[in-house]
């Protein structure tokens, strides 16, 4: 018979699996004090994206309501980019320009379920660093999934989504795939790791969890927790079935300073606040005011969704970022108890935004407007103590530039992004910024039915092609006068419409 052997490891996992660790049982060591590796000079880098994670409505960026006070604290000791933007509306194209450093209109991976074209599976940040790096990744997401699975031969270690999971998943592919349909089928990962637990004080406990979690025990007990379900979890359906919790993969997360081998690259993707918004349960009902709300006319893709219904998800949508903030918080804690982040450069952002206005909801949707694709970037440099602000406007292609500068590692490679500085005594700059939403246009193709924008100073300009009776239509928005993209100045007559219009065609030209 098999000698039933549980490292260390293997138990924080199974906590963070069944999500105990942060429910009342108490975490193991989560960080041993000394992990050094003697003549260690390069830091760690972690990368943490919040999916769908909308500066709009981070209190950080100046939203009414106080649903970041964590990130805030976290800004005092980081560089904050307050004009930071995706390259696209959704996880596939805004995360594929995360990790290569180049526009949608590039990578290609433009469609749901899209992947980058070849070239990119060699030239993305894992290719990228220094070869002492030890690269891992997890994702919540199986967009991200998807593109992770891609860049697979230069990351050391890819976990599958099934690793934090409550559920582990079995691929049941049903396309047409929506973020909002994840295509899993529920199934209990505990019964396949830990059927063999048998002796001493410690398997014992892991055996009573491992019968509540058999005997759905474990599934009462978080109702409690989360009253409204677990993020992505519908037991009752078949579809969308990836039962997860934050808390999971902030204890996992925490694990790897202790765990991974240094200096490591860590890309870690989780799916909060990404819709269903399920915070615990002392986040309900967090937010019971009645903000000023600005009406806004419906839009041609408008999705039929009433003001009222809007407010009413939005209001949801912040209670579960001030849970997601609650969490990130308890990270940044864990992290500095153990001196985990003199060490460490920690990169903080999102893949897109979230959008409640003119009837659209979420970010499935044709619209660029600036609650989509404005996203938080907070960038903490080892043993970092005072806040820079960096109002100069930077795009999610800046990253990997930015990642590769601080290591002055170069690369011989052809990046659309820029490396920002951290220095404080940095000057401003201007800059013209793309962001493209094309699902609809193919791969390999003509991006034919595609919408664009253009950032250029306070300007934005906005341009839907190909749409059947929204075809050629631009909008023109003063962001410094119009914040809410209330008053179209685009017209023929219009200078800066003409000038962003130009530069626009110049740069799409190619692709077109
Ligand atoms: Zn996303």
């Amino acid at each position: 018979m098999k000698n039933p052997t549980i490292t260390r490891r293997d138990f924080i996992k199974f906590l963070g699996a069944a999500g105990l660790a942060s429910l009342g049982f108490p975490l193991l060591d989560a960080v041993d004090a000394d992990h050094s590796q003697g003549g260690r000079s390069l830091p760690n880098v972690l990368i943490l994206v919040f999916d769908a994670l909308s500066a709009a409505d981070m209190s950080l960026y100046g939203y009414s309501r106080p649903t970041t006070p964590n990130f805030e604290n976290f800004a005092q000791r980081s560089t904050v980019f307050h004009r930071h933007y995706s390259a696209g509306s959704f996880t596939t194209p805004g995360t594929a320009s995360l990790l290569t450093g180049v526009l949608p209109w590039a990578h290609r991976a433009i469609n749901l379920q899209g992947t980058t074209s070849n070239r990119y599976q060699a030239e993305n940040l894992f290719s990228f660093l220094p070869q002492e790096y030890y690269d891992f990744a997890y994702t919540h997401n199986s967009l991200a999934q998807v593109l992770l699975d891609q860049f697979k031969p230069s990351i050391e270690t890819l976990y599958e989504i099934s690793h934090l999971a409550l559920f582990s998943n079995v691929w049941a592919e049903k396309p047409p795939l929506s973020e909002f349909r994840v295509p899993f089928e529920a199934e209990l990962l505990s019964t396949q790791n830990f059927n063999s637990i048998n002796s001493s004080l410690l398997l014992s406990f892991l055996d009573e969890v491992q019968r509540r979690a058999n005997s759905q025990g474990l599934l009462e007990r978080y109702r409690k927790e989360f009253p409204r379900g677990l993020p992505n979890c519908h037991l009752a359906g078949r579809d969308n079935t990836l039962c997860f919790t934050l808390e999971a993969a902030i204890d996992w997360i925490t694990n790897q300073f202790d765990q991974a081998s240094k200096p490591f690259l860590g890309y870690v993707h989780l799916f909060p606040p990404h819709a269903p918004y399920n915070p615990r349960r002392e986040f309900i009902n967090a937010f019971n005011d009645q903000p000023a709300s600005v009406t806004k006319p419906e839009h041609h893709f408008n999705q039929g969704e009433s003001p009222k219904q809007l407010t009413r998800m939005r209001r949801k949508y912040d209670e579960y970022i001030a849970y997601v903030d609650a969490e990130f918080g308890r990270l940044i804690d864990l992290l500095e108890r153990e001196k985990a982040l003199e060490s460490t450069l920690l990169i903080v952002t999102s893949d897109h935004g979230e959008i409640f206005e003119r009837g659209v909801s979420g970010h499935n949707t044709e619209i660029l407007y600036q609650p989509l694709i404005h996203i938080p970037l907070l960038i903490s440099t080892p043993r970092q103590s005072t806040r820079i602000d960096v109002h100069s406007p930077t795009s999610a292609i800046d990253v990997v530039p930015t990642i590769l500068g601080f290591l002055n590692s170069s690369r011989e490679t052809q990046l659309e992004g820029q490396p920002l500085s951290l220095d404080a005594k940095a000057p401003a700059f201007e800059r013209d910024l793309f962001v493209v939403e094309a699902k609809s246009s193919p791969k390999n193709g003509k991006l034919n039915k595609a919408t664009f924008a253009i950032i250029s100073k306070n300007y934005k300009l906005i341009y839907y092609r190909g749409y059947a009776g929204f075809d050629g239509i631009y909008e023109l928005y003063d962001l410094d006068l119009d914040p809410q993209e209330l008053e179209n100045l685009y017209s023929p007559a219009n200078s800066v419409a003409q000038e962003l219009k130009e530069k626009l065609e110049k740069r799409i030209a190619p692709y077109i």
